[in-house]
């Protein structure tokens, strides 16, 4: 039975700052996601905190969120069978160090907070996210 899903996916500003963009969008493409929707913008801190909330309690969060509201991103629609997994796999592990090699992570990442690429991690944030930055 197919399973199309939606994703979302974040190219951070670590990467967009470094003219990223394009090549991680041809990554996706290559890999049979396609983007159904995409824009470029920057958020400001009170929404990377709300975006982040799983996060509030880490004592990462608040370096984590002025990273994120620190340039633009590109927020990306994704859809492929099995979207969030298939995101998950090609985004590498959270720490560039420890991913596979082949994966944006690997590729892009300049260390555990900057890694380049976000991508939700289960269906129920998944659509929490889409809505995040999506909703009509
Ligand atoms: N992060 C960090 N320090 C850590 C763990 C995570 O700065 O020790 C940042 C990193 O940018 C990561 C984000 O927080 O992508 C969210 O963490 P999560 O564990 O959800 O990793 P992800 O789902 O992005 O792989
Ligand atoms: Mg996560």
């Amino acid at each position: 039975m197919s399973n199309i899903e939606q994703t979302l996916s974040i190219i951070k500003p670590d990467a967009v700052e470094r003219n990223l963009e394009g090549q991680i969008k041809e990554i996706f493409i290559r890999n049979g996601f396609r983007i159904i929707e995409e824009k470029k913008i920057q958020i400001n801190k009170s929404e990377a905190e709300k975006f982040y909330k799983v996060h509030e309690t880490k004592p990462f969060y608040n370096e984590l969120c002025n990273y994120l509201s620190s340039g633009p991103i590109v927020v990306m629609k994704l859809e492929k069978e099995n979207a969030i997994f298939e995101n998950r796999e090609l985004m590498g592990s959270t720490n560039p160090k420890d991913a596979k090699e082949g994966t944006i992570r690997k590729k892009f990442g300049l260390s555990i907070d900057k890694n380049s690429v976000h991508g939700s991690d289960s269906l129920e944030n998944a659509n929490i996210e889409l809505d995040f930055f999506f909703k009509t």
